[in-house]
């Protein structure tokens, strides 16, 4: 038995972008501490300001709206959704 294992690793923090195919992080919302922060070196920080989407959904054709999860890394697509 040893004291230095390390936590198991969390939930995904990374996916593809649907639109571009570059990497996209997970976005977070709230007061996040610095040590949050450490913690989860690949996930956008939005702070307390939720900004609600709207989007077509393709397969429905229905207008939904929602807070964006994911925030596309790439500056030249920026794709955000949920
Ligand atoms: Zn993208």
């Amino acid at each position: 038995m040893t004291n230095d294992v390390k936590p198991a690793k969390k939930r995904e923090t990374v996916r593809r972008c649907p639109v571009c195919g570059q990497e996209a992080w997970r976005i977070a919302y709230g007061m996040m501490g610095p040590d949050a922060m450490a913690e989860s070196p690949k996930a956008e920080f939005a702070g307390c300001c939720l900004t609600e989407e709207v989007r077509i959904y393709p397969a429905t054709g229905k207008v939904e709206s929602g807070v964006p999860r994911w925030a596309c890394q790439n500056p030249e697509c920026r794709h955000r959704w949920w």
